[in-house]
C-alpha cells in the first residue's frame, strides 16, 4: 500500500487499520464498483489512508471514450490536493470559450472560458473524460487492485462485513462496498431500489469527427427549430467532438441499438442545417457514437448498511448542469475523509451525506425551463433565444458566465461554499506530495 506513511506521528493503530479484530495490522477493506471518475477518485484517497482498495469495472478495460467534462469550484481544490493539478492542466482540451452561431456559422455572441469558480459554459478546466479517468486510475493503481470485465451479482450483509458475489470472480468479503456505477447502475437496485432516475426529455448523441481547417478552438453551439441543437468542440488530440441534442417525449431511445438510433438521428436532424450534414455523414459511415438520455438521479438516502453510493449513481445532476464530474470528485473526497475518520461505517456515511447534501441539492436545482429553454421548438422561439444571447453577449465580460446561465439556462454551477472540505487529516496528510 502506498500512502501509509503519512508524515504524522503514528497513532497506536496504522491509518485504515481494521478495528474489528483488535488487530493493528489488518487494513480496512473496500470494494468499489465502477472505474470511471468517482470510483478511482475514492480509491486514490482510501488507499493513501491505508485501506485495502479494490475497484471492479464492468468493461474489459479502462474506458477512454467520452467528451469534454468540466472541473469546477471545489472539485479543482480536490484535484489540487490529489497532486494532479498540473497533469490535469496539461491535458485540458484547449477550448477557449463558447460561441453561439446561426445557420451560416456567423457568430451571434462569444463568451470566453470561465476564469473563476463555477461560471460559464466553457469552464476554466475542460478535460476529456477519458483523460481524467486515466489520470485517476494511474494515481490509484499502485495500491489498488483493479478487476476489469466483471460485476457484482449479490451483496449479503454480515455482522463483520459484506459478502460480495460476482458474475465471474470468486466471492469476497469486505468491510464496505461503494457503488460508483453511474446513472444506470444495476448494483444500486440491490440495496437502494428507490432511486428516482428522472429523465429530462432531452437526448444527446456524442461522436468524434475529423477536424477541418474551418474548425476553431471555440465550443460552437447552433440551435435549430424542433428542440434541436448541434455543437462542435475542439479537443487536445486534433479531432472535433460533436454532439447533437433533441427534445423528445419518447422514452427508451438509449436502448434501441445503434442502427435504429442512427435512423432516428438521420430523421431528426436531416434538415437541421449548419454543420449537421458532416455529422450525419460520419454516423452513416459507421463512426462510433453514444446516445444518452439526459437524467438526474435522486435518492432519499445514499447508503444502506455497509453499502454506499457516490457520483452519478447517487446524485447525477446531468450534463446540462456542468456539475456531475465535480460532484463525483468532491463526493469521493468527502466520503473517503469520513470513512477514514470514523471507525463506524454508519457514522461515516451519515456524515458524508450531511456534508454533501446542500452542495448536491444546489447543483441539481436547474434554473426553471432547463434544458428546454436552450432547445426551443419553434422558429420564433429560436429567434428569441438568439436575441437574448446577443443581448447577454454585449455585457461586461466578468458577468458572462452568469448571464449565459440566465439566458440559456445552462452550466450555472454550484457554489463551493456549500461544501466544507476542511478536516480529514488522515487523507489530506497521506496524499500530500
Ligand atoms: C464512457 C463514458 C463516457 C462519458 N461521456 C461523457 C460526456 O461526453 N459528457 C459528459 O458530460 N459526461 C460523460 N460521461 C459521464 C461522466 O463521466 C459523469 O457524469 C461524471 O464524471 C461522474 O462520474 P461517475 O464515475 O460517477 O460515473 P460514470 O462516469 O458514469 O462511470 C460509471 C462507471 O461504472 C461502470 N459500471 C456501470 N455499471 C457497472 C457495474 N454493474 N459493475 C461495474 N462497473 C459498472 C461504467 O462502465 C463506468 O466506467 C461519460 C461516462 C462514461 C462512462
Amino acid at each position: 500500500m502506498v500512502g501509509v506513511e503519512t508524515g504524522r506521528p503514528r497513532s497506536r493503530r496504522a491509518p485504515g487499520a481494521s478495528r474489528k479484530n483488535g488487530d493493528d495490522v489488518t487494513p480496512r477493506s473496500i470494494l468499489i464498483s465502477g472505474g470511471s471518475i468517482a470510483g478511482p477518485a475514492l480509491a486514490v484517497w482510501l488507499e493513501a489512508a491505508g485501506w485495502r482498495t479494490t475497484v471492479v469495472e464492468r468493461f474489459a478495460e479502462q474506458r477512454d471514450t467520452g467528451q469534454n467534462i468540466d472541473i469546477r469550484g471545489a472539485a479543482r481544490e480536490v484535484v489540487r490536493r490529489m497532486g494532479l493539478e498540473d497533469a490535469v492542466k496539461a491535458a485540458t482540451t484547449g477550448e477557449r470559450g463558447t460561441e453561439f452561431v446561426d445557420a451560416r456559422g456567423r457568430a451571434l455572441a462569444s463568451f470566453p472560458a470561465g476564469t473563476s469558480d463555477g461560471d460559464g459554459a466553457t469552464a476554466e478546466v475542460e478535460i476529456l473524460r477519458g483523460d481524467l479517468s486515466r489520470l485517476l486510475v494511474e494515481r490509484s493503481r499502485p495500491g489498488t487492485e483493479y478487476v476489469f470485465g466483471d460485476q457484482i451479482t449479490g451483496l449479503e450483509e454480515r455482522a463483520d462485513g459484506v459478502e460480495v458475489t460476482f458474475r465471474d470472480g470468486p466471492t469476497r468479503t469486505v468491510d464496505v462496498v461503494v457503488i460508483a456505477e453511474g446513472v444506470t447502475s444495476r448494483t444500486r437496485a440491490l440495496v437502494l431500489p428507490d432511486a428516482d432516475v428522472r429523465e429530462l426529455g432531452l437526448y444527446t448523441a456524442y461522436l468524434t469527427i475529423p477536424r477541418t481547417p474551418a474548425d476553431t478552438d471555440l465550443w460552437r453551439w447552433y440551435n435549430a427549430p424542433g428542440g434541436r441543437s448541434v455543437t462542435l468542440r475542439p479537443d487536445n488530440v486534433g479531432t472535433i467532438r460533436a454532439a447533437v441534442s433533441f427534445r423528445s417525449d419518447v422514452r427508451g431511445l438509449a436502448d434501441i441499438g445503434p442502427e435504429a438510433q442512427v435512423r432516428v438521428l438521420r430523421r431528426t436532424f436531416d434538415d437541421a442545417g449548419w454543420e449537421t450534414p458532416r455529422i450525419l455523414d460520419a454516423l452513416d459511415g459507421g463512426a462510433p457514437f453514444y446516445l444518452d438520455s439526459l437524467a438526474q438521479v435522486r435518492l432519499p438516502a445514499w447508503s444502506r448498511g455497509r453499502v454506499a453510493v457516490v457520483g452519478d449513481a447517487a446524485y447525477c445532476a446531468s450534463p446540462v448542469s456542468g456539475m456531475s464530474t465535480s460532484l463525483a470528485l468532491v463526493g469521493a473526497y468527502v466520503l473517503a475523509g469520513e470513512l477514514a475518520a470514523h471507525d463506524d461505517h454508519r457514522a461515516a456515511f451519515a456524515a458524508y451525506e450531511e456534508r454533501m447534501r446542500p452542495y448536491v441539492d444546489d447543483a441539481q436545482d436547474l434554473p426553471p425551463g432547463v434544458p428546454w429553454i436552450a432547445h426551443p421548438r419553434t422558429r420564433p422561439g429560436v429567434a428569441a433565444l438568439r436575441t437574448a444571447i446577443r443581448v447577454v453577449g454585449s455585457r461586461p465580460a466578468r458577468r458572462v458566465g452568469q448571464a449565459v446561465g440566465a439566458v440559456a439556462g445552462l452550466f450555472s454551477g454550484s457554489s463551493s461554499e456549500l461544501v466544507d472540505l476542511s478536516g480529514y487529516p488522515s487523507i489530506a496528510a497521506s496524499t500530500a506530495l
